[in-house]
């Protein structure tokens, strides 16, 4: 059942990339496994999917470790700084940092476990006032403090737009995204400017994020149904 799942959205995701002249490899498929049990995220990987993403850390800690070894694990939740050390442990990507506190916890947990973890930092795009992210116009100046280190590579951004029924009225906060990362990628604020991520779309509007250039969709009800 998931496999289909699994081939629908690949396919749509190859498609999407083709038609608008973007090479498919470019596009990776985080699956959120959230509120998801372990039986079906090894479905999931037995239908070659490798990177998966979680939101909530103890649901987290709980499930890694019987877990395939080989999954790349993401970090998609709010990220509490008493959290930093177990969420070191146990991703490989922390997708959202919005501070130069929780940047500079990650970094020294990492390097403690003697870990190499990267971080994007979460922008709120939309300037909604309860939602976690830094401000468009603050991102580089975080940028500028973050300390690289062996331990810690920043990678991009990630967004999550306010909610909208028509994914076209989310475009132009994708498109500002990327715009943001490509400004801050001239002048050499991420680890590796000429390869930034970008963490942007969901399951209702991953194509309109993939044509304003997602490199990596976070897709939880499209591919294992609604949540509870
Ligand atoms: C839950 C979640 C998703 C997946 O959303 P779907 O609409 O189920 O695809 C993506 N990103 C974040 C940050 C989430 O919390």
């Amino acid at each position: 059942m998931i496999t289909t799942n699994f081939q629908q959205i690949r396919d749509q995701i190859a498609q999407c990339a083709l038609d608008c002249g973007r090479d498919p490899q470019t596009v990776q498929l985080l699956a959120v496994s959230k509120r998801k049990p372990i039986e079906l995220i090894k479905q999931a990987r037995l239908c070659g999917q490798t990177l998966f993403g979680e939101n909530y850390i103890q649901e987290a800690a709980e499930k890694i470790p019987s877990l395939p070894s080989d999954i790349n694990w993401h970090f998609i939740g709010h990220l509490q700084s008493n959290k930093a050390k177990l969420a070191a442990s146990l991703f490989d990507c922390i997708q959202t940092v919005d501070s130069l506190k929780l940047a500079t916890l990650l970094a020294k947990h990492a390097t403690a476990q003697n870990r190499s973890i990267s971080i994007l930092i979460q922008v709120n795009i939309g300037r909604e006032e309860q939602k976690a992210g830094v401000a468009p116009e603050e991102v580089e100046g975080l940028l500028t403090q973050i300390r690289e280190s062996t331990s810690i590579r920043v990678s991009g951004l990630m967004t999550i737009p306010p909610l909208a029924a028509d994914p076209e009225a989310t475009r132009p906060l994708f498109r500002a995204t990327r715009e943001l990362a490509e400004s801050l990628a001239a002048k050499q604020l991420f680890s590796d400017n000429d390869n930034i991520q970008l963490s942007m779309g969901m399951s209702g509007d991953f194509p309109v994020a993939i044509q304003e250039g997602a490199t990596i969709i976070r897709i939880g009800t499209a591919l294992f149904g609604a949540r509870e």
